[in-house]
């Protein structure tokens, strides 16, 4: 074997190594700012959905991508350690799931003289000192919870507490359904007096929150049940989002037609019949849109939702042409879309429709069409070449030696280096 020959090709390996190491700091540049001006916004979930679809990224990866380039947006040191070709992309993204702008550059010391497997372990006995540090905040803030309910001498009665975020948020979510409720009512009735002050409207609404609960029996019932939305829509506007008409919510709130076709595609339905003077005059049966053996047979066949570069796996059966326009219910007038893409066929103005041979075919909402998988870009010339053309016209100088850590082989002791670098170690 010729050692030089292979010195030299190992040596080729490091170098090309650093300069795609470079290349990935512009490229998480250019996916930050993809994301900062919603680039994405065309119909995908995240600028992670719409990487995993255009470049071909795994998923995973383009979550990790996203999230590097978005941490390296407030880590100028380990960004620039990337685009110099000093840190890998691996050390790089291990480094940012713990470092903040006040930690970074210890991490960044850490990142040079370590290989990457040092990394990954300093990384991840970092994370857990952060998580004991959480977890006892969080134990703090449990154990800190309270409320106090004592009367004040003339007879009213004081409220004073303290809840931990999950239950602060839905006890203000409540307070403002029943301010909501109580304020509509409100404003049906003759204007008479000052209008009650915001704290004047908690009040009343917790009244409320306390009246409801007794009268329904304190059951937060199943997790399906708890929010159900019943809509209101006349049969002209499902069938014609253009025809006037009402479509309005339980509790009086209009919703857009779009939003009542969405939600009347895959619902239970109760059809009534009004008299000119608006009196009820008939009530049909119950019925869903999509009989429960059609749905198993639709998510059986589509596995997911169908629009391109999604495929989250619980979704609603959409009718390609609807119900209430005539189309029919069957699987090939079915597909099934997420909540997201379901929104977006309804009410953005993306466009689904089935081809002759059955396949579905998704457009925007300026016509162009949405490919399943995109064609890959072509390259064109030596790739290897051009970076190293455009990292020398940057004056970036990368060698067999640029990423190179420091370590001269001395055993880690990763507990002694935590103590010694993180914050919050005791
Ligand atoms: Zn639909
Ligand atoms: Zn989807």
């Amino acid at each position: 074997m010729d050692t030089r020959s292979l010195d030299r090709l190992g040596d080729e390996i490091a170098e090309l190594s650093a300069h795609l190491d470079a290349a990935t700091a512009r490229l998480l540049d250019l996916i930050r700012e993809f994301d900062a001006r919603g680039g994405w916004n065309t119909g995908f979930r995240s600028c992670a959905a719409w990487l995993s679809w255009r470049v071909g990224l795994a998923p995973g990866a383009a979550r990790e991508h996203v999230r590097v380039a978005h941490a390296l947006g407030t880590l100028p040191r380990l960004a620039q350690a990337l685009a110099r070709g000093e840190l890998s992309y691996a050390k790089v993204r291990a480094l940012t799931r713990v470092a903040t702008p006040e930690t970074e550059e210890r991490l960044l010391a850490v990142g040079r003289a370590g290989t990457a497997e040092h990394v990954e372990r300093i990384v991840r006995g970092w994370r857990r000192v952060d998580r004991q540090a959480e977890a006892r905040e969080s134990a703090r803030q449990h154990a800190s919870r309270a409320l106090h309910v004592y009367p004040d001498a003339d007879g009213t009665v004081i409220l004073r507490g303290r809840l931990t975020p999950d239950v602060g948020a839905l006890l203000m979510q409540a307070l403002a359904a029943a301010r909501e409720t109580l304020y509509q009512q409100d404003r049906a009735k003759e204007p008479e007096g000052d209008p009650p002050t915001m704290v004047q409207q908690q009040a009343d609404a917790l009244a409320l929150l306390a009246e409801t609960a007794l009268h329904h029996g304190i059951d937060p019932g199943a997790p399906g049940e708890r929010y159900q939305v019943v809509v209101h829509v006349d049969a002209d506007v499902l069938a014609d989002a253009d025809q006037p008409g009402q479509s309005v919510l339980e509790d009086g709130a209009r919703v857009p037609a779009g939003t009542s076709q969405r939600l009347a595609c895959d619902a239970s339905r109760v059809v009534m019949r009004h008299a000119p003077d608006g009196q009820v005059v008939e009530v049909g049966a119950r019925t869903r849109t999509i009989p429960p053996a059609l749905r198993r047979a639709l998510h059986h066949r589509d596995r997911g939702c169908r629009f391109p570069g999604c495929g989250v796996r619980f979704g609603q059966g959409h009718h390609i042409r609807h119900w209430a326009q005539g189309g029919p219910t069957t699987l090939s007038n079915l597909a099934v879309l997420c909540r997201r893409h379901h929104r977006a066929v309804h009410e953005e103005g993306y466009q689904l429709d089935r081809q002759p041979n059955g396949e579905l075919r998704f457009r925007r909402p300026d016509g162009q069409l949405l490919p399943e998988v995109p064609p890959p870009r072509e390259v064109r010339g030596d790739p290897v070449k051009i970076l190293r053309a455009q990292h020398d016209a940057e004056g970036l100088v990368l060698n067999a030696r640029t990423t190179t850590p420091g370590w001269l082989g001395e055993r880690l002791n990763v507990g002694w280096a935590i103590d010694v670098l993180h914050p919050l170690a005791r």
